[in-house]
């Protein structure tokens, strides 16, 4: 057995599920389909419950979306969590059908300019509180808080990431709202787990909810996901966490699976080494998918990716693969070559540059082109 000193974060309840303390560390999942699919999203949840999640998140983007998921609240038991986008305000029709809600501090600039941030968490504080609601603070890689980004050198991804992080703990703390944990995401492991110490070693008290975004497909994406939660779970850090994979809908309940076998050989002792592949290969990254993928043929393209590509597996290479367009532009920047998916078309990407815009069935001869120009470089 491993011998794990959890960090003494604070109890946050969220519905009959508690995390932080020394409560287990909670496993959750995602449900992919679209919200307003009533049908097909409990069917999801379903799914996802039935392989053992202690909390399930659902996508809200538009007034039919809650109205869906009032619907959908109703047929279930397992604490659910809504993702706020860019309309904070729509937590206050979320928040009465969910016990958790999770906004991206980076994502509270496009509206309402001329209103502060702190106004704009004491909105969504306040609405968390009437409703007997937690709050994640989830900070992401590609999207971080552009005030944050300018103060850090540019080859410092972490820093502003971690400075966002910090400065809403504070002003929720400084509103009276303790109900909170915080996420620090990133599609480089290596990325989470400094993120994750760092934090860690600031607020202690916080409980933090891991994750590897858009870590792929099994097995690779497994992998990535095991080397942070290895390192960190370690170290007493982490109270709940997700296993984001690109799957298609009915074997979603594998985040849940894969979670608890990745804790499981933990505190048995069981580890695995770092693969050297993914520090001087091919690494393909891509989103676990979710109600905002507006062509469910991204699933099979993040697969086709992966099997025309296989011939420059010895290449360092990152291709991000993405379903939609709310996150999908942002995150595909770092990459070497980037796709992701809108409605009929591919864009396709070179860094920040976009290269086209393609059609799903032609898209990969233009990769595999790309490729073949970074090679031959
Ligand atoms: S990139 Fe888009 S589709 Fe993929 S998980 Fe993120 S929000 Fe969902």
């Amino acid at each position: 057995m491993t011998d794990i000193q959890r960090n003494p974060t604070r109890s946050v309840r969220i519905g009959q599920t508690h995390i932080g303390a020394q409560h287990p560390i909670a496993v959750q999942s995602m449900a992919a389909t679209r919200t307003q699919d009533i049908e097909a999203t409990l069917r999801q949840i379903k799914v996802i419950g039935e392989a053992g999640a202690d909390i399930i998140r659902v996508a809200v983007d538009s007034r039919k979306d809650v109205d869906a998921l009032g619907e959908i609240a109703g047929h279930t038991d397992i604490p659910l969590s809504v993702d706020l986008q860019e309309n904070y305000r729509l937590v206050q029709h979320v928040a009465p059908h969910v016990q958790k809600v999770r906004y991206n501090p980076g994502h509270l600039y496009h509206h309402e300019k001329e209103k502060s941030i702190r106004d704009k968490v004491a909105f969504i504080a306040d609405e968390a509180e009437k409703n007997d609601c937690a709050l994640r603070v989830g900070v992401n890689c590609g999207s971080v808080d552009p005030d944050k980004i300018g103060l850090f050198p540019a080859e410092d991804s972490i820093s502003p990431m971690l400075a966002s992080a910090l400065e809403h703990c504070h002003i929720l703390d400084d509103l009276g709202f303790t109900r909170y944990c915080v996420s620090l995401k990133d599609s480089d492991p290596a990325n989470v787990i400094e993120a994750n110490k760092r934090f860690a070693s600031e607020r202690p008290d916080v409980p933090l909810h891991l994750g590897v975004t858009e870590a792929g497909m099994p097995p690779e994406g497994i992998i990535k996901t095991r080397i942070a939660f290895e390192q960190l779970i370690t170290a007493g850090i982490g109270d709940t966490l997700r296993v984001s994979l690109t799957l298609p809908f009915d074997d979603k309940g594998e985040e849940i699976r894969v979670g608890r076998q990745i804790l499981d050989d933990i505190y048995s002792g069981r580890f695995r080494s770092v693969p050297k592949l993914l520090d001087a290969g091919l690494n393909i990254i891509s989103c676990p998918s979710c109600s905002r993928v507006e062509n469910e043929a991204f699933i099979e393209l993040a697969h086709r990716v992966r099997e025309v590509t296989e011939y420059a597996k010895s290449h360092a290479i990152t291709i991000a693969v993405m379903g939609c367009r709310v996150n999908g532009p942002g995150e595909t920047d770092d990459a070497d070559l980037g796709l992701w998916c809108a409605p009929n078309f591919v864009n396709l990407k070179r860094g920040p540059e976009t290269i086209g815009q393609f059609g799903y069935d032609e898209v990969l001869d233009v990769l595999r082109q790309e490729v073949d120009r970074i090679i031959a470089a």
